[in-house]
């Protein structure tokens, strides 16, 4: 069993000095074993601190990190049975890929030297780079190094890998084609992964399950999904989906919520589930917002609308839209099939459906549906 536990992990640096910095804060979950959890949030948000806790490479200030039943708080980086992959893949230059991938099988352990020969040349065809294994990494392009530092991981058959953006050095295209390698590489050898990421389409796509940091504080633990249609407050709604979700700030009166530019009624059974909250903020996600050409007859949720930009992304629009009354520049964002004729200047109706609608409380970001 490799079930990774982290239990009111906390890591102050600086610890008592005048800059103290509360990097992690009161971190808890469970990574199952042989899931793919992704770690994601901002820069600095401290995805790397915790990775680093987990693999030895940074002391735990407070808190329990256990491996199994194993508590490894004080377990040196090499006694820990975890692999780690950076995103400068840290290879050793003056060795070659041969040596790379002998290296941490030698140092940890007592392994024969044929076997050991015929494991790393198993893992190279796996990873396709057995034709490599006589280059030095100068010798390799960034795709072929990142291979190479997996395979160097994957040779060591730990019982976790541990992954900090290690596709953010190559360019879209093979980022693209190893995300997806990586998935089915993962799967296939069962091992409990960490992988941390800053960007949310990796997360989206990758993971088994996100755990979504802010500032130190854990957030949300959830499947994609989850996360992206239930979140538990706004920075996760915000922060999860690209496009970004629309925010509009609303002072709410009973079932009524009145924003700068429009006043939008909420259904009886949405309002009643409100409690006392007063400031409420209405969020709408892009791709839910419904666009129409006519403004006339319009509804309690249609608003008319002055259409600012349209860009283009691949099969559908991103267009952006203006109340009509509106002062120039303060715009939210609708996606719309590609297929569609839209231009800026046009005058389109805009529908915020209420069943597609998130509400979160302003004095403390959680969602309140
Ligand atoms: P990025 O995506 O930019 O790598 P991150 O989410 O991985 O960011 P961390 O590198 O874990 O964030 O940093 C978390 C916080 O801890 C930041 O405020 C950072 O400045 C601080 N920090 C990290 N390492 C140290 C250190 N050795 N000494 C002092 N502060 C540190």
């Amino acid at each position: 069993m490799a079930e990774l536990t982290l239990d009111s992990v906390t890591k102050v640096f600086n610890d008592g000095g005048s800059d103290e910095v509360v990097a992690v804060d009161d971190l808890s979950m469970g990574i199952e074993d042989g899931e793919f959890l992704v770690l994601v949030g901002p820069s600095g948000c401290g995805k790397s601190t915790t990775l680093r806790m987990i693999a030895g490479l940074e002391t735990v200030t407070d808190g329990e990190i256990r491996l199994g039943e194993r508590t490894i708080n004080d377990s040196s980086p090499a006694d820990r049975d975890i692999a780690m992959v950076f995103q400068s893949y840290a290879l050793y230059p003056h060795m070659t890929v041969r040596e790379n991938m002998r290296f941490g099988l030698e140092e940890s352990t007592d392994m024969p030297d044929d076997e050991i020969r015929s494991k790393v040349e198993g893992t190279a065809a796996m990873m396709g780079i057995e034709d490599l294994l006589d280059r030095k990494p100068s010798e390799l392009s960034g795709g072929q190094q990142q291979r190479v530092a997996l395979g160097r991981a994957i040779v060591r058959d730990p019982s976790a890998f541990l992954m900090d953006e290690p596709l953010s050095n190559l360019d879209a295209k093979l980022r693209a084609t190893m995300r997806t390698e990586l998935q089915r590489l993962q799967a296939d050898l069962g091992v409990t992964t960490v992988y941390v990421t800053h960007d949310q389409t990796e997360a989206m796509t990758m993971g088994d399950r996100i755990a979504v940091l802010d500032d130190g504080v854990l957030q949300q633990v959830g499947t994609p999904l989850e996360c992206y249609h239930t979140p538990n407050n706004r920075f996760v709604a915000g922060f999860i989906g690209e496009p970004s979700m629309n925010f509009f700030p609303t002072a709410r009166s009973g079932d009524t919520l009145s924003a700068e530019q429009f006043t939008y009624p909420l259904p009886e059974a949405v309002a009643s589930s409100l409690g006392d909250a007063t400031e409420v903020t209405l969020g709408v996600r892009p791709e839910d917002v419904e666009v129409r050409p006519a403004v006339d007859d319009l509804g309690d949720h249609d608003f008319a609308c002055v259409v600012d930009v349209v860009e283009p992304v691949g099969e559908s629009n991103n267009v952006y839209l203006r109340f009509a009354d509106a002062p120039e520049g303060e715009t939210f964002i609708a996606t719309i099939s590609g297929m569609r004729n839209v231009a800026a200047g046009d005058r389109v109706g805009a529908t915020i459906p209420p069943s597609a609608i998130h509400l979160f409380d302003d004095r403390t970001g959680a969602a309140l549906r």
